[in-house]
C-alpha cells in the first residue's frame, strides 16, 4: 500500500482544475497582528457546496472506470462528503445514491435531494443506513466512495496543499482541521513534498478526537462520539483505516486539541475579523492560534476547511449566545 504521494496529487490537481475553486490565501491583519507573525488564511469554505470536501469526491468520481460510472455511486453520509459526492456526481453525469436513516431532518434529506441525489430512507441509525449502502455494493454492484481512507480521496484533498505551497512558497506552519485525515494526510503530502521548511499541524476538538487518540495509542481506536461545535470532525477513523493513519502518523508535526469555547472564539473572530462565515470544524486553526496553543513560526497558513453551519446556531453564536449555540450540551 503506497502512501499518496505529489505525483498522484498533481495528477488529481490536473483533473479535477475547472470541477472545483481554486480558492483564494489571503492576509488576515488581526491574526497577524495578534501573533507577531504574517498569518493568511485558505478560504476553503469558499469552496462549491461550502467544503474542500468537492476536491477529493470529484477526483474519486473522475477517476472511476467505466463500468462503475454506469452503475453509480453510493455514500451514507449527509453531511460534507455527502453534499460533495451528490454535486460531483451531478456533474460528471453519474448516478448517486445517498442513504440515511428516518432520523435525518427533513432539511438536510431535502438539500441533498435537491443536489441531484436518489435518496434512501433505511432504518433509524446511522448503522442501518450503513447497511444499506454495504447491500447496494454487494447486490446492485455500485462504487462506494468513502470520506477520508481512499487514495483518490486523499489526493484529491491534496490539491489544496499544492494551491497553498504555490500562493505561499515561505509558509513555515499549516494548521489543518482533522478528523477522519484525508484532509490533514493529503495536504501534508503535498506541502512536505514542496516546501522543505514547513510544519503541519492537525487540529481537532477535545470532544471526541479519534485521530488524535488513534496517533497518541500508535494505532486505530475508536472514541466516545460526543456533540461539538465542530461537528464535521466528529466519527471514528475507522479500526481497518488503511490509508489516512499511516499518512497522518508519517507526515504530522503534531496535534493540538480544543476546548468548545476555544472553537466558538474561533466562529465569532472569522465572523467580526476576517468576514467569513465558518463551521466549528472550519474555525479550529484560527480557534488554535487564538488559544495560544501552536507554536509559532511565520508565515503561518490556517486552512478554513467549511462554511455550512446552521445559520440560528451561528446567529447565536456570534451574537454571544453561547447557551443558544451549544443547545443541550
Ligand atoms: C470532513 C471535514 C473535515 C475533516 O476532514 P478529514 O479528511 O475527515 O480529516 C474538516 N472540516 C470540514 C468542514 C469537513 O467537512
Amino acid at each position: 500500500m503506497s502512501r499518496v504521494g505529489l505525483d498522484r496529487i498533481a495528477a488529481a490537481a490536473e483533473r479535477i482544475a475547472g470541477h472545483v475553486r481554486r480558492t483564494p490565501l489571503d492576509p488576515s491583519p488581526s491574526l497577524s497582528r495578534s501573533c507577531g507573525v504574517p498569518v493568511l488564511l485558505k478560504r476553503e469554505s469558499r469552496q462549491t457546496t461550502g467544503s474542500f470536501k468537492l476536491r477529493g469526491a470529484t477526483n474519486a468520481v473522475l477517476s472511476l472506470g467505466s463500468e462503475a460510472r454506469a452503475r453509480g455511486l453510493v455514500t451514507a453520509s449527509t453531511g460534507n462528503h455527502g453534499r460533495a459526492l451528490a454535486h460531483a456526481a451531478k456533474a460528471a453525469g453519474v448516478r448517486a445514491v445517498v442513504c440515511m436513516s428516518a432520523l435525518v431532518p427533513a432539511n438536510k434529506v431535502e438539500a441533498v435531494r435537491a443536489l441531484g441525489a436518489e435518496i434512501r430512507i433505511v432504518g433509524r441509525s446511522q448503522d442501518d443506513a450503513q447497511d444499506e449502502v454495504d447491500r447496494l455494493v454487494r447486490q446492485e454492484g455500485l462504487a462506494e466512495i468513502p470520506p477520508f481512507d481512499h487514495p483518490d480521496v486523499i489526493a484529491g484533498q491534496g490539491t489544496v496543499g499544492l494551491e497553498i505551497a504555490e500562493d505561499c512558497p515561505q509558509a513555515e506552519l499549516v494548521l489543518v482541521p482533522l478528523s477522519g485525515g484525508g484532509l490533514a494526510a493529503g495536504v501534508a503530502a503535498a506541502i512536505k513534498g514542496k516546501l522543505t521548511q514547513a510544519r503541519v499541524i492537525g487540529v481537532s476538538m477535545e470532544r471526541g478526537a479519534a485521530m488524535a487518540a488513534s496517533l497518541l495509542a500508535g494505532r486505530p481506536v475508536s472514541v466516545e462520539e460526543l456533540e461539538t461545535f465542530a461537528d464535521s470532525l466528529g466519527g471514528g477513523i475507522g479500526l481497518a483505516n488503511r490509508y489516512t493513519f499511516a499518512g497522518c502518523r508519517d507526515l504530522l508535526d503534531g496535534t493540538v486539541l480544543l476546548t468548545e469555547d476555544e472553537i466558538a472564539a474561533g466562529i465569532r473572530h472569522a465572523h467580526a475579523q476576517d468576514g467569513e462565515v465558518l463551521e466549528g470544524a472550519g474555525a479550529v486553526g484560527i480557534a488554535a492560534l487564538l488559544a495560544r496553543k501552536v507554536p509559532l513560526s511565520g508565515p503561518v497558513v490556517v486552512l478554513l476547511s467549511g462554511s455550512n453551519i446552521d445559520p440560528v446556531r451561528h446567529r447565536a453564536l456570534v451574537g454571544g449566545d453561547a447557551t443558544t449555540a451549544a443547545g443541550a450540551w
